[in-house]
């Protein structure tokens, strides 16, 4: 299908009808994951997308200069794991000398950090989310039904060391599994610089797990955290379109956010665009609908035809997800399929 191509309004930034910026692109490396976080995961046999399907670096590339030329700034290369797939700091080095890219940052399990933080470093990445639920093995291995709590371990050790100057950790909260987890975690941060991001248990596992009674919410884990650790205050939006609310605690030591999808869902301030591994433009995380890009970056496309793309894509955002309706469908892809 052909969509009116930019026209006069080459240069027009990405606003959607109801008036939300995008600059924000968030691009799956792969569909392909080295654990198998339960939320996220099936335990069994998963079927991977051919890897013929997966688009190229220099596809990817060719994506990120046409949506920086339509005003994104700020990509985030997510999976499945990213760093399973091969040569990724080629990536970040393709993508950090593109003119305009303001801010490339990594989510990642860190189960293989350590042997590549130094080279991701060097090539460019400044930012890293990494992701860990819990500080205790058993849990960590009964969530992710595998043995490796001390290589994320060593893999945040050597980020630290190579000195990236911003990392985050990422923790998804399910209820009735991690509350012993929430306050550990926040003094692990307090002690090393590193902000924890709470993620509340969003309805992407694919194996219908998700049921609202399982989130754990942001105003419990901030109750958690005051009643052990002591009072937080708030952070003034620094980008109100940032999905976490962040606080920091009252001693001066240390900052948490959370991302509270579930509870106060942040969708009217949204500025994100997600490109899959196999070249599908989504506007929401949830949306059924899925755009493809492949065709036109394999098949002689032009710019300013994967621009028409951008576009109608945004154009056709919907006001928000509907995780609270009871009509509420999942997305036809698990999490590891489309991007975190
Ligand atoms: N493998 C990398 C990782 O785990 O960070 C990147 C991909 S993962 C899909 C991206 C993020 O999604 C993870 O950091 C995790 O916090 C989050 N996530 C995965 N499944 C989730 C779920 N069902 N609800 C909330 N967050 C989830
Ligand atoms: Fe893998 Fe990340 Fe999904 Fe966990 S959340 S199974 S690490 S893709």
């Amino acid at each position: 299908m052909t969509y009116p191509g930019p026209g006069p309004i080459a240069n027009a930034p990405l606003i959607d009808t109801f008036g939300r910026l995008h600059d924000n692109l968030r691009i799956s490396v792969t569909d392909k994951c080295n654990i198998r976080c339960f939320y996220c995961m099936p335990e069994g046999p998963i079927n991977y997308i051919d890897h013929s399907e997966i688009l190229r670096y220099e596809e990817m590339e060719r994506f990120v200069r046409v949506a920086v030329g339509l005003g994104v700034t700020k990509i985030r290369l997510t999976g499945g794991e990213p760093l399973v797939r091969k040569d990724l700091d080629k990536l970040i080095a393709m993508l950090t000398a593109v003119p305009g890219i303001r801010d490339i940052a990594l989510t990642t399990n860190a189960v293989l950090l350590e042997q590549h933080a130094q080279s991701l470093y060097d090539a460019g990445l400044r930012r890293l989310n990494i992701h860990i639920d819990t500080l205790d093995r058993e849990r960590f291995h009964h969530i992710t039904r595998r043995d490796d709590f001390d290589k994320v371990m060593r893999g945040i050790e050597k980020a630290q060391a190579v000195g990236f100057p911003t990392i985050k950790i990422n923790a998804v909260a399910v209820k009735n599994l991690v509350e012993p987890d929430i306050v550990p975690l926040a003094r692990f941060g307090r002690e090393r610089g590193i902000e924890i991001r709470y993620i509340e248990f969003m309805p992407l596992d694919h194996q219908g797990l998700w049921d609202k009674r399982k989130v754990l919410t942001a105003d419990e884990m901030l109750a958690l955290l005051t009643n052990e650790i002591g009072p937080l205050e708030a952070i003034p939006d620094a980008d109100p379109r940032a999905p976490a609310t962040e606080y920091r605690f009252a001693d001066g030591i240390g900052r948490i956010g959370f991302i509270a999808s579930v509870s106060k869902p942040f969708c009217l301030n949204c500025n994100r665009l997600r490109l899959t591994s196999d070249g599908k433009l989504r506007y929401c995380l949830f949306a059924i609908e899925e755009m493809d890009v492949r065709e036109l970056l394999r098949n002689g496309g032009s710019d300013d035809e994967i621009a028409a793309v951008i576009r109608e894509n945004v154009r056709r955002k919907w006001i928000g997800h509907e995780i609270n309706a009871q009509k509420f469908i999942p997305p036809p892809r698990p999490m590891h399929s489309i991007g975190g």
